[in-house]
């Protein structure tokens, strides 16, 4: 069962569908349960109250902590390329916000999401305990080493720019299994997606994209202010 939140009515729902049309549909987006998760989900309360007016905006947004809120279109983007069908047990690598743990929540039928900044997590939490989103987990720990506990999962995703694919994510994925991870330099990345073949790995390149660094053990070092 993919979960059923219960959101209030807000005034935002009108700008958040001409979002999901002009950002995320017009730019090839197809899954319905995508598009419809993203039309559910407030996008404006994962941004400080300041922030709600440019919540639904084409860009990233900043959430504290040098952290940032993916831009929506890359959100759905990345999401519709792990091919989901509402069964799978998902994990999220880099939880920030919440939001894309809430749009996976709707798609999947539970979410394992690693964040290694305790105040990111907890600020993440409250916000999905906000509107009752139990099926997603999150934990404070370096995600570039997964989640051993609950693996094997049926798709990864890594929101945090990777300087390679962490093959402790790869040995975490069931035959069959998609991991869609930004890999590249600390600026630019390329989007990757691997799919776990009963005898070998195929890689897809799925475009340029720009995450913040994702730090830990299989990842980048932790650097000044990190
Ligand atoms: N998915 C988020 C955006 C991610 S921003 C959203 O929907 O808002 C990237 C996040 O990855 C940051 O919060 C950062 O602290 C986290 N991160 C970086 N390296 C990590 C690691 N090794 N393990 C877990 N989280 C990591």
């Amino acid at each position: 069962m993919v979960s059923s939140l219960r959101f209030k009515k807000d005034i935002y729902e009108r700008v958040r569908h001409q979002m999901v049309e002009r950002q995320v549909v017009a730019r090839g987006v197809k899954d319905r349960a995508v598009i419809e998760a993203m039309q559910k989900v407030p996008r404006h309360l994962f941004v400080e109250e300041a922030l709600y007016g440019q919540a639904y905006s084409d860009y990233p947004l900043p959430i504290g902590e040098k952290q940032t809120i993916s831009q929506p279109y890359i959100v759905g983007f990345m999401t519709e390329a792990l091919g989901l069908n509402g069964t799978e047990r998902v994990l999220e690598i880099g939880t920030g916000s919440g939001y894309q743990a809430s749009v996976l929540s709707l798609c999947a039928e539970k979410v394992y999401s690693v964040e290694r900044i305790s105040r990111v997590a907890d600020r993440a939490r409250k916000i999905l305990d906000s509107f009752y989103c139990s099926n997603v987990l999150i934990r404070v720990a370096d995600g570039t080493l997964g989640w051993e506990d609950e693996a094997p999962f049926d798709a990864i995703i890594v929101t945090a720019g990777a300087p390679a694919v962490p093959d402790s994510l790869v040995d975490q994925l069931k035959t069959g299994g998609r991991l869609v991870i930004p890999v590249g330099d600390k600026d630019v990345q390329e989007l990757i997606k691997i799919t776990k073949r009963e005898d070998r790995l195929v890689t897809e390149r799925l475009g340029g994209c720009r995450f913040v660094r994702l730090i830990g053990k299989k990842g980048w070092e932790k650097e000044k202010g990190d």
